[in-house]
């Protein structure tokens, strides 16, 4: 089995859920001699001639031609010369892709190809695994090809006879669900397209019923078990804060306080995501969570992923809370350490600040709220070592990122979410412009307007390499660069790789007004309010993916002026166009994250791993979100009524949750 392990397959379990990553379904391929360029097609045949040969700008051509008794066609590869191990003389293949017609033959340009064996490789065992109608192709490996596995796969399917099934029955029969063992055999080897269905159907629902249920174990472990710190109801200090501000709370936000406030009043402890738009106006809610905390005798902290944005909260937040009897310090692991005595001596309420926050040195008298800005940037074990700075603080996750109710419902599946779905009133819409290069001089001239009449620009460039080096000087090169075609503007740079104290000079003087055109790289991504500022110009912006940019323009059109981003883009891919398409489209980030998820898919969206969630192999979130609702109701349902999942019928149920949450719900049975 040792060249399975390279696949991640230890057992045979395991072998069983190595599931094809697709099918080749026999009555669809299409006979090379029917084949008209052009055309995207499966075909299949034996390999007749394998040819490799350098090539003049010292590449390397792989063609691997196949016959199928109507004809020739051959697969095409540059640089993969690998390929020919696979790919030998005799071997039955199958081909798909675009078909073009060159140098007299046909021919696929990197076709997706599987192995499908040697002819008589099937009769050696007397199965018929290797030519039925449907046919499973598998991802595999090098060692480990797919028609090796077909056959170890159908050895286990023998093995496997009477499957328990971890689904309770009144499950199964609620959602009309075939039996697991049924579900695998048709799944590896179906007997038709109608029957894989039902198998596949079988298979999401269990990649979903399965997450849900280990969501609802954790959440309901929060909610029952955990000592969390029951805070005192809004006093004085939060009165007097709401009547400073210049601006009454809107409707989401005097919404999102209210659930705040009562969930950090429990005694559970508070694990609760606040959501909202860039500009929404968190900041404002989270201030008010923190005088919560502090009224209450207890301090709160902010936990920032860049040091600008931590700069950022800093300064507004004290601006804010002038004149009221709190001390707040900012920790970004530079000079200047003495605060963390006082920290320790809890003569600070308040700390905000970067990673800085979670290292060791730094303790907490008693931590009341631990907020945790921009959440998806940090990590699970970040988060959690924030939150072991206390004894069991409510913890605030905030998000400025979008994010699809399909998604949320599994991301965030354990989380309380409060949403800010209401833009503060008078804020004007960002126009935004894609543009070629061609348009070079109208975007200069909107800078040349807007500047003289006092208004203040940034010009994003996005990270051209790889690494942080070559990335502060592409951004001190485009700061030469405009610098000579703006001359007589001041002009301020900021990146990555410059020391915090000199991104904070710069921040402070783009905030007072003393730079005109602020150059910076992905930095200022987030939180950077200076409500002057009113164009934005992107360089290459289909380098970005659509949450950044829509995080990059919410950085203007903060103040009552009206606001324009201008992307300057060359998109190459059908996929970069459509995001070019739909950022000018959709202004608001929900619809923009919607986009987001037909343009990518999940997968790419944010990264489950991080999230400490099992994977999802099969079920699509963006498609199944009625199915998601359904199970989720029934997996909470359950897990309420059986909080451990003990009873007999739930043991097998428990043990497939955990299974597949790598072994981390553990310590929820038995703690
Ligand atoms: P976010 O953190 O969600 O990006 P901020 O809290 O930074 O948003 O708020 C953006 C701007 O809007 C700030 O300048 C803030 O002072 C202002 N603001 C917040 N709430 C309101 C409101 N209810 N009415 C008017 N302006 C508001
Ligand atoms: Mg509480």
């Amino acid at each position: 089995m040792s060249k399975l392990s390279g696949l991640g397959i230890e057992t045979i379990g395991e072998l069983l859920y190595h599931f094809p990553r697709r099918y080749l379904d026999r009555s669809t391929v299409v006979q090379i001699g029917q084949v008209m360029t052009g055309q995207n097609v499966t075909v299949v045949g034996l390999v007749r001639e394998v040819d490799s040969r350098p090539t003049r700008r010292g590449r390397s051509i792989l063609v691997v031609t196949i016959f199928d008794g109507t004809g020739y066609l051959s697969g095409v590869w540059f640089n993969q010369e690998y390929r020919k191990e696979q790919l030998k003389e005799g071997v039955e293949v199958a081909f798909s892709g675009r078909v073009r017609f060159e140098y007299n033959r046909l021919q696929i340009v990197n076709p997706d190809y599987d192995i499908l064996g040697r002819p008589d490789a099937g009769s050696k065992t007397g199965e018929s695994i290797h030519t039925g109608r449907i046919i499973p192709l598998y991802p595999g490996t090098a060692g480990m090809t797919s028609v090796m596995l077909r056959r170890l796969i159908s050895r286990a399917l023998v093995v496997l006879g009477e499957t328990a099934d971890p689904l309770p029955e009144p499950v199964r029969r609620k959602f009309d669900l075939a039996p697991l063992g049924d579900s695998l055999r048709e799944i590896h080897f179906p007997r038709d397209q109608e029957s894989l269905k039902k198998a596949l159907a079988r298979a999401v629902f269990d990649e979903i019923f399965i997450m849900q249920v280990g969501l609802a174990l954790r959440k309901k472990r929060h909610e029952t078990e955990s000592k969390g710190i029951s805070h005192a109801p809004p006093g004085g200090l939060v009165q007097t804060f709401l009547e400073s501000l210049p601006f009454k709370l809107t409707g989401a936000q005097h919404r999102s306080w209210l659930e705040i406030a009562e969930d950090m009043g429990r005694s559970y402890r508070m694990n609760r995501l606040l959501q909202g738009e860039v500009g929404s106006g968190k900041t404002v809610v989270a201030v008010l969570a923190l005088l919560l905390t502090v009224e209450s005798g207890y301090q709160g902290a902010i936990m920032a992923p860049t040091e600008v944005l931590a700069y950022q909260h800093y300064t507004r937040i004290t601006g804010m809370l002038e004149g009221l009897p709190l001390r707040v310090e900012l920790l970004t692991g530079g000079p200047g350490r003495d605060a963390l005595d006082d920290i320790a001596a809890g003569t600070v309420d308040i700390v905000i600040g970067t990673h800085a926050l979670i290292q060791e040195g730094v303790g907490f008298k008693r931590l009341g709220l631990a907020i945790i800005d921009e959440q998806h940037r940090f990590g699970v074990v970040q988060r959690f070592l924030l939150e072991k700075k206390g004894e069991s603080p409510d913890v605030l996750h905030m998000s400025a990122t979008p994010i699809p109710r399909t998604l949320s419902l599994t991301l965030y599946g354990d989380l309380d979410v409060s949403v800010i779905d209401e833009l503060p009133a008078g804020r004007k819409r960002v126009q935004t412009v894609v543009a070629d290069k061609s348009r070079r001089k109208d975007a200069f001239k909107i800078v040349e307007t807007e500047v003289a009449r006092g208004r203040q620009v940034f010009v994003i460039c996005p990270l051209v390499e790889e690494s942080e080096k070559l990335e502060g000087r592409a951004a001190e090169e485009e700061a030469k660069r405009l610098s000579r075609v703006f001359r007589g503007y001041r002009i301020g740079l900021l990146h990555g790789q410059m020391k915090s104290e000199e991104k904070r000079q710069v921040m402070e003087q783009f905030d007072a007004g003393a730079i005109d055109i602020l150059i910076a790289t992905i930095v200022v991504e987030v939180g950077v309010d200076v409500p002057n500022a009113t164009v934005m110009i992107i360089e290459n912006a289909d380098r970005f993916g659509l949450a950044q940019l829509h995080q990059l323009r919410g950085r203007i059109g903060r103040g009552n002026e009206k606001a324009i981003a201008v992307l300057f883009a060359d998109p190459s891919t059908d996929e970069a166009r459509a995001r070019m398409e739909a950022i000018q489209e959709y202004e608001d980030g929900f619809s923009l994250a919607e986009a987001d998820l037909r343009i990518r898919g999940e997968g790419s969206l944010f990264g489950t791993r991080q999230s400490g969630l099992p994977d999802l192999k099969l079920a699509r979130l963006s498609r199944n979100f009625e199915l998601i609702k359904r199970a989720r109701e029934e997996a909470f349902r359950i897990v309420d009524n059986d909080p451990t999942l003990s009873e007999a019928g739930n043991l097998l149920l428990r043990w497939e949750t955990n299974r597949r949450f790598g072994g981390s719900l553990e310590w929820l049975f038995h703690a």
